[in-house]
């Protein structure tokens, strides 16, 4: 494995785009481009020179701004099936092999049918889409809440120490709603204590480390006791539990 260069920029109202770069293999993805001029500003910015895009899913605010950085740069598309400016569709389970990583593919229907993660097992680095935010996840739009809940079993089976990127900054709404399903929880007390200096701040909360989201991420523990208490669901399955948290939070 070769040594990745990360560089994350906030751009639209509440979107990230990432670039990451390889200097060995003279590669540089971006993740998703939301919106083209941010995205070249961050390659001005970085001096890095872009080779490939790397797509997790059809909604606008993440390919939007394809079209543009693809005639500026003349790099290669790879993602989703489906979307026109991509060159090169994968699906899960496939391996890209792209800045001296073997990416791994993992497809985590939910919010779409057409989500795509990818993580880097060398860097040990997850690019989660609008599939995991921190204290978070994706609404459920296309796919149905047990598939999603499945999406989000298999990435909470990477190793405990992952970088998570994440494609957008929800994190203080996201912590508030944690509170009211999981406030009990004092690692998640003093997360958002974090979260409120950092966002007072006006700095970014992302990426997460799957650990925290783990502790404090309530959509990812749906097997903990304290939180199926607080909902009269002891006996319900985890996708149950999940669907139930999903449900309230979209009426919150
Ligand atoms: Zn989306
Ligand atoms: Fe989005």
């Amino acid at each position: 494995m070769s040594k990745l260069a990360f560089h994350q920029y906030p751009c639209l109202s509440d979107n990230y785009g990432v670039l990451v770069h390889d200097v060995a293999a003279g590669e540089t993805f971006a993740v998703d481009v939301p919106d083209a001029d941010a995205t070249l500003a961050a390659l001005a910015a970085t001096g890095w020179k872009l080779t490939h895009i790397l797509v997790t899913h059809h909604h606008d605010d993440h390919i939007q701004g394809i079209p543009a950085v693809k005639a500026a740069t003349a790099c290669v598309v790879i993602g989703p099936a489906g979307i026109a400016a991509v060159d090169r569709a994968v699906a899960g389970g496939d391996v890209v092999d792209l800045a001296g990583e073997g990416i791994r593919v993992i497809a985590t229907p939910g919010h779409t049918l057409d989500m795509l993660n990818y993580f880097l097992p060398g860097a040990r680095v997850l690019f989660a889409g609008d599939t995991l935010f921190a204290m978070g996840c994706g609404r459920v739009f296309e796919g149905t809440p047990a598939q999603m809940w499945a999406s989000l079993e298999k990435l909470m089976a990477l190793p405990a120490d992952t970088m998570i990127y994440c494609g957008h900054e929800y994190t203080l709404a996201n912590g508030r709603f944690a509170l009211t399903v999981d406030g009990g929880n004092a690692a998640l007390v003093a997360r958002m204590k974090e979260v409120e200096a950092l966002r007072g701040q006006g700095r970014p909360t992302l990426p997460t480390v799957l650990d925290l989201e783990l502790a404090t991420n309530p959509f990812l523990r749906a097997a903990d006791p304290a939180i199926r208490a607080g909902l009269g669901m002891d006996r319900a399955s985890d996708a149950e539990v999940f669907a139930e948290l999903r449900e309230r939070k979209n009426r919150g």
